[in-house]
């Protein structure tokens, strides 16, 4: 990946994909095990990614 192409685009922590900067959702995944109490913001491409990550988190 060129540095023009990182400046444009987030990288979904659960799938990969790439999504315009912008577009991207910040979630806060919650789990005490891997993260602490205070969870982890992670980038995804969308809501479904998000709750899985943190399906797959608990
Ligand atoms: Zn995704």
């Amino acid at each position: 990946m060129s540095n023009d192409e990182e400046k444009k685009y987030v990288i979904c922590a659960k799938c990969g994909k790439k999504v315009e900067k912008g577009e991207e959702i910040n979630y806060k995944i919650r789990s005490i095990r891997n993260f602490g109490r205070g969870g982890k913001r992670m980038k995804f491409c969308s809501g479904e990614c998000a709750k899985n990550m943190q399906f797959a988190m608990e």
